[in-house]
C-alpha cells in the first residue's frame, strides 16, 4: 500500500482540533510516521501523529536554556521588556500567569514591576531555575494539570507555547476558565503564512522550509495562521482586541527578515509576518 493510500485510510480517524471535521489534505509526508496535514474545512495545519511526550520534553533540558541564560540574555531581556510594555498598555498590576515560562526572565521583569507572578513550565530544569530566581513556586508540568482557581488571574501570557501543545482548544478553554471576566490574554505563535521568510529560506538554502523534521530542536505540532488563530479564540470564549506582528525573534539575520515581512502589513494589511501576537479578552 502506498503512503497516500495509507493516509487516506488513516485520516478519517483523526478529528480536526479546531473545527471537528475529518477531511484533510496531506501537506508533508516524507518524515514517516509523521505527516503534516491541513484541514479541508478550516485550514488548520498540524503534525499527525504527535511525537511521544518524552521526545518533546527531552528537548527542553539545561542544554536548551544554556544560551538563553548566558550569551543571549541581554538581547532576550530587551524582547521581554517590550512584551511587558505591551501588557502594561492594558493592565499594570494584579496576578499574572505566564504559561510555559521557561527560565522565568519575563516573570522576573513583571515581578519587579509589582505583578504577583505565577508560571507553568514542562522543563524540570527551567522550572527549578525560575522558582529559585523568582523565589516563588513555578508549577512544573502541563497547564491542564496545574488546576488553578477559576476567575483568578488578571493577565495570562503565553509566548510561543500554543504551537507545542497536544490540544490547543483545551489549553485556550483552560485559560478562559482561570482568567477573571475582565482579564487579559496575550499570546504569540509563529505564523504559518510567513511568506517572506519562506522565500528568503528558499533562496539561501535552495529548498523549501519544512513544517516538521524529526528530531528538530523545537517541534511545532500546530501551525497557526491569523485566520485559524482567531477562529480558535472565538471557539474558546475570547474576543480578539488586536492581531499584529510579534517581535520575539532575537537572531540578527532573522530579525531583519521579520522587519521586512512587517512592511506589507503596515502598508497593505498583509499578514505574512513571521509570528503573530494577539491580545484577547474573555467574551462578555
Ligand atoms: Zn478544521
Amino acid at each position: 500500500m502506498s503512503f497516500l493510500q495509507a493516509a487516506k485510510m488513516l485520516t478519517p480517524q483523526i478529528k480536526c482540533n479546531l473545527c471537528d471535521q475529518r477531511q484533510f489534505k496531506v501537506v508533508e509526508e516524507d518524515q514517516q510516521p509523521y505527516n503534516v496535514l491541513k484541514c479541508k474545512n478550516c485550514s488548520l495545519v498540524f503534525v499527525w501523529p504527535h511525537p511521544p511526550h518524552v521526545e518533546l520534553e527531552t528537548h527542553y533540558d539545561n542544554g536548551y536554556y544554556d544560551e538563553w541564560i548566558s550569551r543571549q540574555k541581554a538581547r532576550r531581556q530587551g524582547m521581554w521588556r517590550k512584551r511587558l510594555k505591551k501588557v502594561a498598555k492594558f493592565k499594570s498590576s494584579g496576578y499574572l500567569l505566564d504559561v510555559g515560562c521557561g527560565e522565568g526572565a519575563f516573570l522576573g521583569l513583571a515581578q519587579k514591576k509589582g505583578w504577583q507572578v505565577s508560571g507553568t513550565e514542562i522543563s524540570a530544569f527551567a522550572a527549578r531555575y525560575a522558582s529559585e530566581a523568582l523565589n516563588t513556586d513555578i508549577f512544573c508540568g502541563d497547564l491542564l494539570s496545574a488546576h488553578f482557581k477559576e476567575n483568578y488571574f488578571d493577565v495570562v501570557t503565553m509566548w510561543h507555547v500554543l504551537e507545542h501543545v497536544d490540544d490547543p482548544k483545551k489549553y485556550l478553554s483552560e485559560i478562559q476558565r482561570i482568567l477573571k471576566p475582565d482579564g487579559l490574554f496575550v499570546l504569540a505563535v509563529p505564523n504559518v503564512n510567513n511568506l517572506v521568510f519562506q522565500i528568503v529560506y528558499r533562496i539561501i538554502r535552495g529548498r523549501s522550509l519544512k513544517l516538521f523534521t524529526i528530531g528538530e530542536k523545537e517541534i511545532h505540532l500546530y501551525h497557526f495562521s491569523p485566520v485559524t488563530l482567531k477562529r480558535y479564540l472565538a471557539a474558546t470564549g475570547f474576543s480578539c482586541l488586536s492581531l499584529a506582528p510579534d517581535y520575539g525573534i532575537i537572531e540578527p539575520a532573522k530579525k531583519i527578515v521579520n522587519w521586512i515581512s512587517t512592511i506589507p502589513y503596515y502598508l497593505a494589511g498583509m499578514q505574512i509576518f513571521d509570528a503573530i501576537e494577539v491580545v484577547a479578552v474573555p467574551k462578555r
